[in-house]
């Protein structure tokens, strides 16, 4: 995570989660396969949905 040196000039690339082309983060779109939200994490919402779920557990577990 060392991506201090942001500029205008020189958008960061992401890959296309379903082509794999290097698109500008943040697009809405990708150019090349025109898919929405390319950049789209699955993973990151799998995890928030898992710590959900354990929240969803422990408090189930100290209500009675
Ligand atoms: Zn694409």
């Amino acid at each position: 995570m060392a991506s201090r040196y942001e500029s205008s000039e020189t958008p960061e690339l992401k890959p296309c989660r379903y082509c794999k082309t290097p698109i500008e983060k943040g697009s809405k779109r990708c150019p090349y396969c025109g898919i929405l939200t390319p950049h789209s994490d699955v993973k990151t919402t799998l995890v928030w949905i898992g710590i959900v779920l354990f929240v969803v557990w422990v408090y189930s577990l100290f209500r009675y």
